[in-house]
């Protein structure tokens, strides 16, 4: 199976072939095609696996560039979401998608002027999030695709209650991407409270 059988938006395809790959990786073929139809899923990989390529390609492949946030994905570090931010440039670099990347210990000036140029995709940290959406920068109103990465993580360190106030002013209509390596009772309970009942767990 090749990344040409999963049917993503050509554009997309494009800068996976630029990126050199061919073969989707096994969360990929997996994850991608249950994506497509439009169903939340429950990935349970860890980093190494192509989980980035695996949400990242159905997100830019679904999206289209618009005078809103479409999407977000929250990421429990700096580093993380900064290679989330790399990784979504290569593959979206046919699209006319623009991404900010967000977190905390950085200037909030120079990242509030990005989000009010225009962007499509909103990376970053969840405490950073909340500040851009409590300073009223960031609207959540529109967004068809919300991602949790290591969602474990972020409960680990704490962002629990951060989480649950973005997702809560996120619409009810929209897809969700939940990747945690473990299980634990707080991941159970996200998916419960915020994700459509019918969602695919990937292991
Ligand atoms: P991730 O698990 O998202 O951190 O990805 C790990 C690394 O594998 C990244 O450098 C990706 O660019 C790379 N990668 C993702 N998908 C593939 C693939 N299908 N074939 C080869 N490398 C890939």
């Amino acid at each position: 199976k090749t990344f040409r059988d999963l049917k993503l938006n050509e554009t997309v395809q494009k800068g996976i072939e630029a990126m050199g790959y061919v073969s989707p990786s096994p969360i990929q073929a997996e994850s991608i095609p249950v994506l497509l139809e439009g169903k939340d899923i429950i990935g349970q990989a860890q980093t190494g696996t192509g989980k980035t390529l695996a949400f990242g390609s159905v997100l830019l492949s679904e999206i289209e560039r618009s005078d809103h946030i479409s999407a977000i994905v929250l990421s429990p570090t700096r580093e993380l979401a900064m290679q989330i931010g790399e990784e979504f440039g290569r593959i979206g670099k046919y699209t006319d998608l623009r991404f900010a990347c967000v977190y905390g210990g950085s200037d909030i000036g120079r990242q509030i002027r990005t989000i009010k140029h225009g962007i499509d995709v909103l990376i970053g940290t969840p405490g950073r999030v909340m500040d851009l959406m409590r300073r009223e920068i960031v609207s959540l109103e529109n967004i068809k695709f919300f991602v949790l990465d290591e969602a474990d993580e972020m409960l680990n360190m704490g962002f629990v209650e951060d989480i649950e106030t973005i997702l809560a002013d996120a619409p009810k209509e929209k897809q969700t991407v939940l990747f945690s390596a473990t299980m634990p009772d707080g991941i159970k309970h996200i998916a419960e409270n915020y994700m459509k009942s019918d969602y695919t767990h990937i292991k």
